[in-house]
């Protein structure tokens, strides 16, 4: 993806009010972030575990949802990419957007706890063995794959 600048990723979330867009932590280590092998930007707050953040870009514009992993719900695979982790992948929860959000409603999904589904899928990142279940598709596909769960979720968290 090309890459986000600090305040294009503040600018993005589409679940978090203003205050808190400002607030989060974006990660300090923006220049060094490997932009040509990520589908999204996935990261976690080092002082608050429970929190964690994506920002993707949709048809060239960054949108960004603010999720938190409050109870260590589990199961094997992330939904986003499909990868399997031995010790599970957290059930992450988005406040929905909007008016249904200040109502208490929320999404979940389960997702790589490092949101490293780009590596992954790219081989990039080992999961260890047995994590990725044999499959023809390409790279390339399996990245188009991951977009379109990541999609799918957004347009959940924003309906
Ligand atoms: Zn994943």
């Amino acid at each position: 993806m090309e890459p986000l600048t600090e305040p294009e990723i503040r600018a993005a979330f589409v679940n978090c009010t203003k205050g808190e867009a400002k607030r989060l932590a974006v990660p300090r280590d923006l220049a060094q972030r490997p932009w040509a092998d990520l589908d999204f930007l996935g990261w976690r707050d080092p002082q608050a575990p429970d929190r964690a953040y994506l920002v993707m870009r949709v048809a060239g514009v960054p949108r960004g949802v603010a999720l938190r992993s409050p109870r260590p719900v589990r199961r094997g695979m992330c939904s986003m990419c499909l990868t399997t982790h031995s010790g599970g992948v957290p059930l992450m929860a988005a406040r929905k957007a909007g008016a249904a959000g200040q109502q208490g409603n929320s999404v979940g999904t389960y997702i790589c706890a490092d949101l490293a589904c780009s590596l992954y899928v790219r081989g990039k990142k080992d999961a260890g063995a047995g994590a990725r279940f044999a499959e023809s598709l390409t790279v390339t596909e399996k990245a188009e794959r991951t977009v379109a769960n990541v999609v799918a979720f957004l347009a959940r968290v924003t309906d």
